[in-house]
């Protein structure tokens, strides 16, 4: 009998050990899968693994695109290869939210953020407040501005972003061969985000020339950023600016081409376009450019709506991050490319700029089915 019960304790103990070893797993504060983390994250389910070496913070500024959710996903992934845990937050393109969201990070006591910034000027105070915490920033993707605390930017090279879409408008309209005239609109990204100056800088300086010399032609006149800038980046906002350049200036005249900067304004302007004939009968729809390769468009390209795109490697731009926030974190200095070109108001911040792809209907197998970004069966 004594015998029985010493066993039976002996067992509770096990049973006791074994589920306070789980607790510590997953219970933690802070982990992949809080609040309003992308659901995609391939490791929010699994155990976390390592995660004593502290928490990442991860501010994200919408799920509404897909690429951030796979940036945030691809993140997650790999700083718990390498035994960090992680708090993925996104804010849904309210810059309140994404300050907040960074204010709660800093509380809880992360170990360094990484920030894709919804207003790249918004986050002056809140940095201030992770430098007296003595956590190290890197911007992602988008350059922080006005604050001199932050440490790295891990980037692509977007005026080269620009460059491409414009290049592609010039190939296929034959503007080096002399064609033209053509008819042109411009789009142009969100007036608080860096990088939509550098995609329309970028295009301006291979389409200027035509414009210059009539070969290009702007029927609206709106050619300057301001003018062009699509807010939060938002298609829908792109469609209704698009519905009225063509009701405006194109009842008889056709549109040949559209810079647009980003995947969902091109579907936006696609909307329009056909909205009102185009894409049938003798109206074909214009070259019209894109960036991300997200999913929709890449299904456009090959349906032969949207033209083109620009293709940066999410998982390529995460793997620069990660690389950066753990040489940080192990006082290693990360490694740059670039240390002249982002200039954020109050320092040039060192850069490591990764090399954007234009992809079009000639070569997305090449470019995105080979390297394993989609499967031939989710562009179908
Ligand atoms: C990114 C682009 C993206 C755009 C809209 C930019 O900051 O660099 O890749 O298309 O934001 O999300």
């Amino acid at each position: 009998m004594k015998k029985f019960s010493i066993l039976a304790l002996l067992l509770a103990f096990v049973v006791v050990l074994a589920a306070c070893g789980g607790k510590n797993d997953g219970g933690s504060a802070a982990s992949s899968d809080s609040g309003s983390s992308a659901s995609a994250s391939p490791s929010a389910s699994a155990p976390a693994s390592g995660g004593d070496k502290g928490t990442i913070g991860i501010a994200m500024p919408t799920k509404s695109s897909e690429r951030w959710v796979n940036d945030g996903a691809n993140m997650v992934k790999q700083f718990e290869a390498l035994g960090y845990k992680t708090d993925l937050q996104y804010g849904e393109d309210v810059v309140e939210n994404q300050v907040s969201q960074i204010e709660n990070m800093i509380t809880k006591g992360v170990k360094l953020l990484v920030i894709a910034s919804i207003d790249g000027e918004a986050l002056t105070d809140v940095l201030q407040k992770a430098h007296d915490a003595n956590i190290p920033v890197i911007a992602y993707d988008r350059l922080i501005k006005k604050s001199e605390y932050v440490d790295y930017y891990a980037t692509f090279d977007n005026f080269k972003v620009g460059v491409l879409q414009a290049s592609y408008i010039e190939e296929k309209l034959g503007l080096k061969d002399g064609k033209g005239p053509f008819n042109i609109e411009l789009f142009a990204g969100s007036p608080d985000d860096n990088n939509a100056y550098f995609f329309f800088d970028g295009a301006m300086s291979v389409l200027k020339p035509y414009m210059d010399s009539g070969k290009l032609v702007v029927k609206s006149g709106q050619t300057k950023f301001d003018q062009a800038a699509t807010l939060r980046w938002d298609g829908g906002v792109a469609q209704s600016r698009m519905d009225n350049l063509l009701s405006a200036n194109y009842s008889s005249a056709k549109v040949d081409a559209v810079l647009s900067p980003y995947d969902g304004i091109s579907i936006g302007i696609l909307s329009s376009l056909k909205g009102v004939g185009y894409g049938s009968g003798d109206k074909p729809l214009p070259i019209i450019t894109g960036q991300d390769a997200e999913l929709a468009s890449v299904k456009s390209i090959i349906a032969g709506e949207q033209t083109q795109t620009v293709f940066k490697d999410t998982r390529e731009l995460a793997k620069v991050a990660v690389g950066m926030a753990d040489a940080m974190l192990n006082g290693k200095k990360p490694e740059v490319n670039d240390e002249k070109t982002y200039n954020n108001g109050v320092k040039v911040v060192p850069s490591y700029l990764l090399v954007p792809v234009s992809v079009d209907k000639s070569n997305y197998k090449q470019a995105l089915v080979d390297t394993g970004y989609y499967t031939e069966d989710q562009l179908k």
